[in-house]
Order: C-alpha cells, then sequence, then structure tokens
C-alpha cells in the first residue's frame, strides 16, 4: 500500500470520525447509494455508515457507504415480501364461506365469493 492509501485508511474512523477507507478498500457489505441504486436497493432512512477517501482531480474526493444489510429493497421486494404480498393476496381472494380461491378479490362489501352470493348466477 502507498503512503496515501495509508492516510485514508481508518477502518475505527479514529481521525475522520467514521470508518475510512481507500479507493476499492471497503470490506464486504458496504456500498455506495450508486451501487445500492444498482442492486435495487436503497439506503432506507439508514445513516452514512463509512466512506472511501481517494486522490481525484481537485483533491480529496469522498463516497459515503452504506450497510447493505440495512438496505431496503427498492423496487423489487425480497422473497419473504414476496411470499407474505402473495399469502395476503390469495387470503383476499379466498372466500370464507366455499373456502375457494377465486380469480378476483372477494368483495368487502358481501364477504364471500359470487359464487356464494348469488348461486343461481353463473359467477365464476
Ligand atoms: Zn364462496
Amino acid at each position: 500500500m502507498s503512503r496515501i492509501r495509508a492516510a485514508y485508511h481508518d477502518p475505527d474512523g479514529t481521525r475522520y470520525g467514521i470508518p475510512t477507507y481507500w479507493w476499492r478498500g471497503a470490506p464486504p457489505g458496504y456500498a455506495t447509494r450508486r451501487q445500492l441504486t444498482a442492486a435495487g436497493l436503497r439506503p432506507g432512512g439508514q445513516p452514512v455508515a463509512a466512506q472511501v477517501l481517494w486522490r481525484g482531480v481537485g483533491g480529496t474526493r469522498t463516497a459515503y457507504l452504506y450497510r447493505v444489510d440495512l438496505a431496503r429493497p427498492k423496487r423489487t421486494a425480497t422473497p419473504a415480501q414476496r411470499a407474505a404480498i402473495g399469502k395476503a393476496l390469495t387470503a383476499r381472494r379466498t372466500c370464507r364461506i366455499c373456502r375457494q380461491v377465486r380469480p378476483y378479490y372477494i368483495p368487502r362489501s358481501l364477504g364471500e365469493c359470487l359464487a356464494c352470493a348469488f348461486p343461481q348466477e353463473d359467477a365464476a
């Protein structure tokens, strides 16, 4: 490692206040906002966890790092969330009278599927 890199290496944050690493020197588990976005994540309200310093145009440049384990999904849900959502949607499509899972949401006003509410009609 060069002296410049060593100057930017402060994993305990004693010099800079927050854990500081040189460019590409950050341990796994940290990501920039841009990297989180690329992974479909967002910081999720967490504070900046660490920073990366490097020598760039105009002097020392800074990139803020966030903890990946605290990041939240941006658009796509996690498998666990998808499962929970799927369960909730299935519940909304399940008639509590005949226990059939319908291709539509059980109307709240009826509280049962159309086949149960209107037995003589062809309401599947
Ligand atoms: Zn029913």
